[in-house]
């Protein structure tokens, strides 16, 4: 019975000591700056096609921006785990949310080798990776769009990264997180990112993929040019079917300006022909190709819906800044990506203010302000209205000249007469 008794204490103590081992058996880390094993992407050389995918690779890397390792916490950046978020709509990697509740602890799981933190498990993995594609983004950010890390601090404060959170939809209070469909997104009002984990095992998680986060951070420089820091609830411009469209576009300039590739989903998603036809230096499509519905059916040149349309705004793009001379193997330069990015941004930021000619109002096709319509290709000349008025405003905000020109002529091509009708040109005819 003493037996019993001593061994019943000592397995209590020895239960104990393992639990509370288990919540405090972190090595401590040292830092700031913090050193972490994370999910990397290997810099494109010069010789490689625009159009080629980025490696990968797991290393060291050291964090600029982050003060807190175990909550994730920087100057910029905090990382929020679980919650649930109640969102009003989701369109494409936009969510429109203003409420969060019923965060979780992190509980980051890592040893300590060398200085070095060495996360324990997926999780762990996948959030410091994570994190550390956002301290890149910080790093480039000024270099690729002109705003600094501090003037976006200003307007938007500390931005928020819920990380796995549950999102319901108000309107029938299915959870998006089950559809599976949403991995990456930004959320304009509240300037904050949704980063989900989960990725099959030969795919690099799009939570980790430096060319996705700079997709999803490029949201949030639209709506700080766009929308001058502040997308408006229920704006019939926003909601327009070619505008979500031009933003998803913008946003696959801002990925490709920082990490030099065109190709942004290969790594992360293989869904059919959705990397291929997102890749926008190599695509052949034109406006008139998905007109007629076309590119909300499958089976076509384009089945991306509303991205379509970014990707014809985002390969005219392209194809000025290459006329243009602009190295498109350099990040940084006075002929460079960040260069050509820079002067896109800058033209953005009064665009929306100098839009006219919009169609009538008795032409919309949509009557909800607060939720956009559903996919509407069919709407051709309704849109090439909606197109016309932004690239008017947009390459008059560029400013008469060689880039004005090249620009005009790229849209010109890619959008032709009834997506760029020739009344809404400027600098080319
Ligand atoms: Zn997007």
């Amino acid at each position: 019975m003493v037996q019993k008794k001593k061994f019943f204490k000592l397995f209590i103590i020895c239960t104990l000591f393992v639990f509370i081992n288990n919540c405090t058996n972190q090595d401590k880390a040292p830092g700031p700056p913090y050193t972490a094993e994370v999910l990397q992407m290997n810099s494109m050389t010069s010789t490689q096609k625009r159009s080629e995918a980025p490696t990968f690779k797991f290393d060291k890397a050291t964090f600029t921006w982050l003060q807190d390792l175990n909550s994730l916490n920087g100057n910029y950046f905090n990382f929020v785990f679980g919650g649930i978020l109640k969102a009003s709509y989701v369109s494409g990697s936009i969510v429109s949310a203003k409420s969060f509740e019923q965060s979780k602890d992190l509980n980051l799981r890592y040893n300590v080798k060398n200085g070095v933190v060495v996360p324990k498990d997926y999780s762990t993995l996948a959030m410091l990776s994570s994190y550390y594609q956002f301290d890149v983004v910080a790093n480039n950010i000024q270099t690729m769009t002109g705003y600094s890390m501090d003037s976006i601090f200003s307007k938007y404060g500390k931005i928020r990264i819920f990380f796995e959170p549950k999102i319901i939809l108000e309107s029938d209070g299915s959870t998006i997180q089950s559809s599976g469909k949403l991995n990456a997104a930004y959320v304009p009002g509240a300037h904050q990112f949704i980063m989900f984990q989960r990725s099959n095992l030969e795919n690099i998680p799009l939570a980790a993929n430096l060319q996705v986060i700079a997709h999803e951070f490029g949201h949030s420089i639209w709506e700080l040019a766009f929308d001058n820091g502040s997308t408006p609830d229920c704006d019939r411009l926003n909601q327009e079917y070619v505008i979500r469209g031009l933003n998803e576009g913008f946003a696959d300039m801002n990925s490709y300006t920082l990490t030099g590739s065109t190709n942004i989903l290969q790594n992360s998603i293989d869904f059919g022909n959705g990397g291929t036809q997102r890749n926008f230096s190599t695509i052949t499509f034109t406006y008139d190709n998905i007109t007629g519905g076309v590119a909300d059916s499958s089976n076509s040149t384009c089945e991306q819906s509303f991205y379509c349309i970014g990707t014809l705004f985002a390969n005219a793009l392209f194809n000025a800044q290459k006329n243009l001379g602009y190295d498109q193997t350099s990040l940084s330069g006075s002929l460079a990506r960040g260069a050509f990015m820079t002067l896109v941004t800058n033209a953005i930021k009064t665009t929306k203010s100098n839009m006219s000619n919009l169609p009538s109002s008795s032409l919309i096709k949509f009557y909800d302000y607060c939720k956009p319509s559903p996919g509407d290709s069919n709407n051709s000349d309704y849109n090439g209205l909606i197109l016309g008025s932004f690239f008017n405003s947009f390459l008059t905000q560029i400013g008469s000249g060689a880039t004005q020109t090249q620009i005009c002529t790229q849209l010109k091509a890619n959008f032709g007469s009834v997506g760029f009708p020739s009344t809404y040109r400027v600098g080319c005819t």
